[in-house]
This record gives structure tokens, C-alpha cells and sequence, in this order.
């Protein structure tokens, strides 16, 4: 790949005499050849002096590196520190200091365009330019990077606040950059993932824990009710990918403060499973290490609620994650609701989740009532035991008014939101009334 030289240097076909536009070289010192270079670059040396980590570069950053000494140039898109390469570059210096803090793509292509500079300044890579967000780039004028954004969920709309950077009347707003002027449905966009960095890790059951992880700058994220995101990870080299559905803090702020700021944060309720692929490496990151978390998905509408009175909730284990945030929507947003009950099932009362939360809940709240069902409880659990089942069901179940409007959520282990969708028909309960979290 790399032209090295031969004894005669430069060889008659090497890079440095292959000059594009007449242009001139300059006479390299002794012991700055391109084998020599090549020798550097393979001495385990740190070029960039980061050490090989490789960074997300903004435009301000690399404007800071335009001298000599501290020279990164941009070139399609990756940053590379070429000062320590400045006594090799057969064009000489001064050349390489035209493009010395800036985007160097055009003038490398004006005469270097046939150079592999990939490889050849493989070890002075810095990494790769941040993308700016791209609000700011149809816009007449340069606003500053932190905006906030509103949406109003029930109506659709969003709205966005810019400030400008500089306080002067825009005569025009901008223009409309490709694909920006357009509407895609959703189901074509594909999924997107930010990089999220974990803040904190709480145990909530002995085996059960809360992620906290935070959004990067100007990222905005809101998963609406009852849908799920996926976190990606590379384990071993390949990227594995699986659903979870965040929580809302609202059970949380009853008791620990101060809360996070909303919006920049994101929960989610993580069973780790010793011997899965996913969650004991999720489990392992450090605090400040980062997971990628894709846009929402699921089909769950909160206009399944409009007019609701009784709303029922069915959740297994982790099943709980969705009810989490539909409890908090319901209670808060539905005036018509005259009764939210939640059945719980899990194995042990040591794997119930929020337990306390959700009973101080049914207390606070006399709409919401709770009842925990155990599949394999010790000899003093004096509340309900076994499977969902007819019996438990046809119990639980009861309209607040001969003819009230109901919904039942459920949520669990595929088999037993199988079966609880079979029990419920043959409870006649129709279609309409149930919405089934599967995967
Ligand atoms: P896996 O490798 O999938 O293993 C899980 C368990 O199953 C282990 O005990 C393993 O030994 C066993 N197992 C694996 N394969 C088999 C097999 N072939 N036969 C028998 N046993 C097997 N989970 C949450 O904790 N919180 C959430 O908020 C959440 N939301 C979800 C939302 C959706 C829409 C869906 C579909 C799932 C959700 N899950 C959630 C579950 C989550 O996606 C993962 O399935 C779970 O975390 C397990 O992942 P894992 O890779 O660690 O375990
Ligand atoms: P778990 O602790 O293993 O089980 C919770 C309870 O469900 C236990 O009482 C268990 O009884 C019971 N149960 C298990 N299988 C059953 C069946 N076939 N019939 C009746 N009851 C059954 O559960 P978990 O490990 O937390 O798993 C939660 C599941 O929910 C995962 O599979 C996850 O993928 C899923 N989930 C889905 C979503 C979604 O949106 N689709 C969201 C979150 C979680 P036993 O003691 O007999 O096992």
C-alpha cells in the first residue's frame, strides 16, 4: 500500500517525486525520508499524544491546532495531528500549514489526491469530526449549540428554541438542507443510535438494578408511553443489540432527591441475568463508559386511554417496565379514570420491584390499588400465591361500573402473556380492551 523508497530516494516513482501541478518540493532534512517516516510510525511512538485513544473533534477544537507544533488537519472527515510528520511531508511545511486547523480535504485533493494518507498517517489519527447538529447549518446566521426543544405529546407538536449567537436582525432564515424540507414516514427512517454515558447503577432487587444514562449535548430523546428502545454493545467484537423500556422517574422522586433534570436523563429497570449474553456486560460498564441507545418502537398509543375508567395492569418480573410510566400517564393525565390496579407477579418477595414505592403509591393514591402474587414464596408470605390463572383473574378483573370503559396491559415472560391473553378472551374480554407487550 505505502510507496517506499528505494536505495535512490526518491525513487523514480515514489510519492515525493510524483508531483501534481508543478509543484515544488522542498529539500527534506537527513533522516526525514518516507522510510524514515514509515520507521517512526511503526516505533510504537505516540504520534497524537492521546495515547491511541481517538476523539470526536468539533470545528472549535480543531481550530485551536493550527500551529507548528500543535498542527491537526481535517481531511474527509477524520482529524490527524500532522506535526510530527512536518519534516517529511515532501511539500514542506509551509505547505502543510495552509491547512492547519481547518478542513484540509480540498487542498489535499488539489495535489495529493493519489497519496494513500489513510494508512500513511494511520498513527497520527486524532479521530473523527463531530457532527454538528444540523439545525445550525441551513441557517443564515450561527445560533449557539445548546437549544431546547418542547414537545407536546397529545398534539404532535414540537417546538424548537434557538438563540442566536450574535445578537443582530436575521434578513433571511436560511435555507431547507437536502431531505431536511420533507416529511419520512417512520417506519423508513430506520433506527438511530446516540451515544449515552452511564451515570449511575443502583441495585432495586438483589438481581434487578436502575440505569441511569445520559443523553450527549443537545440530544434530545423522548420515548413516549409504553414503547421500548434498543442499547447496543460490541461484546467480543460484535455489536448485539436488545430492547428495553425506560421508566419514568416519577416512582423514583417520591423518594430520593435531588431528581435528575428531565429530558437530559434516561432510566431504565435492568434484570441481569448471570448467564446472559447482554446484560452482564451491561452490568460491567463503568460509570462514564457508553452504550448506544436507538430512537422508540412499539405500538402501544396513549389514545387507547381517551374516555378509559377502569385501566388493568397484568405484569411478571421485568414485565413491570412499561406499566412504570403508563401508571404514572393515566394517573396524571386521564380525568376519567376511576380505578388503576396493578397485578404482580414474581417469584420471591425479594425479586418485587418498587415494592414499597408501589404500595405507599396505593396508599397516596386511593384510585390505585396494587396486589403482588408469588410463585415460589417462603411459608410467611401471607398474599396471593401461584400462576395467573381464571380464579385470580376473574377476581382481580372487576369493572368499577356495570358498563365502564376498561383497558388491561400485559406484560411478561412470552408464555405467560400467551396465557393471560387466552384467559382473558375466555373471560370475554375483547381485542380492543387488551394491549400485549411482546417482543
Ligand atoms: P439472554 O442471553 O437472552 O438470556 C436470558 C436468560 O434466558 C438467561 O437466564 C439464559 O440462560 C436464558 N436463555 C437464553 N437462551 C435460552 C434458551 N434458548 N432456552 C432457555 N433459556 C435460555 N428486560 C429488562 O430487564 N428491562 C426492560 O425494561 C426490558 N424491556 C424489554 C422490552 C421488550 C420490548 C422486550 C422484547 C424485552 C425487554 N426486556 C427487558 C428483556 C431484554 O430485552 C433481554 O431479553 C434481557 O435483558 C435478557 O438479555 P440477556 O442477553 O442478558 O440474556
Ligand atoms: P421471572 O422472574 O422469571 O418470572 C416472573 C413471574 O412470571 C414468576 O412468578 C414466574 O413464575 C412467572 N412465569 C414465568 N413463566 C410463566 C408461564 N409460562 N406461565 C405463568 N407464569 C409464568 O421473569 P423475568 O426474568 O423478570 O422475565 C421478564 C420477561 O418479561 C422477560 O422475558 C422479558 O423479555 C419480558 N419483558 C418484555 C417487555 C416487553 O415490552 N415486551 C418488557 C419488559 C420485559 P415461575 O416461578 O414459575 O417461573
Amino acid at each position: 500500500m505505502l510507496n517506499v523508497p528505494s536505495q535512490s530516494f526518491p525513487a523514480p516513482s515514489s510519492q515525493q517525486r510524483v508531483a501534481s501541478g508543478g509543484r515544488s518540493k522542498v529539500p527534506l532534512k537527513q533522516g526525514r525520508s518516507l522510510m524514515d517516516w514509515i520507521r517512526l510510525t511503526k516505533s510504537g511512538k505516540d504520534l497524537t499524544g492521546l495515547k491511541g485513544r481517538l476523539i470526536e473533534v468539533t470545528e472549535e477544537e480543531l481550530k485551536k491546532h493550527n500551529k507548528k507544533d500543535d498542527c491537526w488537519i481535517c481531511i474527509r472527515g477524520f482529524v490527524y495531528n500532522v506535526s510530527p510528520y512536518m519534516e517529511y511531508h515532501p511539500g514542506g511545511e509551509d505547505e502543510l500549514m495552509r491547512a492547519a486547523g481547518s478542513d484540509g480535504t480540498d487542498l489535499f485533493d488539489q495535489v495529493h489526491r493519489w497519496v494513500n494518507y489513510e494508512s500513511m498517517l494511520k498513527e497520527c489519527l486524532v479521530g473523527r469530526m463531530a457532527i454538528k447538529p444540523a439545525v445550525s447549518k441551513g441557517l443564515s446566521h450561527e445560533v449557539e449549540e445548546d437549544f431546547s426543544v418542547r414537545v407536546v405529546e397529545n398534539v404532535g407538536k414540537i417546538e424548537i428554541v434557538l438563540k442566536k449567537k450574535e445578537t443582530t436582525s436575521w434578513k433571511r432564515l436560511g435555507h431547507p438542507l437536502e431531505n431536511h424540507n420533507s416529511l419520512i414516514p417512520r417506519k423508513d427512517t430506520g433506527l438511530y443510535y446516540r451515544k449515552c454515558q452511564l451515570i449511575s447503577k443502583e441495585g432495586v432487587t438483589h438481581d434487578t438494578k436502575l440505569f441511569c444514562l445520559m443523553l450527549p449535548p443537545s440530544a434530545h430523546l423522548q420515548v413516549p408511553t409504553g414503547q421500548h428502545v434498543y442499547l447496543k454493545l460490541t461484546i467480543t467484537g460484535t455489536e448485539i443489540v436488545k430492547p428495553y423500556t425506560p421508566v419514568s422517574d416519577f416512582l423514583l422522586s417520591e423518594f430520593k432527591e435531588p431528581v435528575l433534570l428531565n429530558n437530559k436523563y434516561i432510566y431504565f429497570l435492568i434484570k441481569v441475568y448471570p448467564d446472559g449474553l447482554f446484560t452482564p456486560e451491561l452490568d460491567h460498564l463503568q460509570i462514564g463508559d457508553s452504550v448506544s441507545v436507538s430512537n422508540p418502537e412499539g405500538n402501544f398509543k396513549t389514545s387507547q386511554f381517551q374516555e378509559l375508567e377502569d385501566l388493568f395492569l397484568l405484569a411478571a418480573g421485568t414485565g413491570f417496565t412499561p406499566m412504570a410510566k403508563i401508571l404514572n400517564y393515566a394517573l396524571t393525565n386521564i380525568p376519567s379514570l376511576r380505578k388503576v390496579k396493578l397485578m404482580f407477579f414474581n417469584k420471591t418477595e425479594d425479586d418485587i420491584i418498587w415494592r414499597s414505592q408501589l404500595e405507599k403509591l396505593a396508599f397516596k393514591d386511593k384510585r390505585f390499588d396494587v396486589e403482588f402474587v408469588l410463585s415460589a414464596p417462603t411459608s410467611e408470605w401471607n398474599g396471593k400465591r401461584g400462576h395467573i390463572s381464571p380464579a385470580l383473574l376473574s377476581e382481580f378483573l372487576k369493572r368499577s361500573l356495570d358498563k365502564s370503559k376498561v383497558l388491561i396491559c400485559i406484560c411478561g415472560p412470552t408464555p405467560f402473556t400467551e396465557q393471560g391473553i387466552r384467559l382473558l378472551h375466555e373471560l370475554n374480554f375483547s381485542k380492543d380492551e387488551i394491549h400485549s407487550f411482546t417482543a
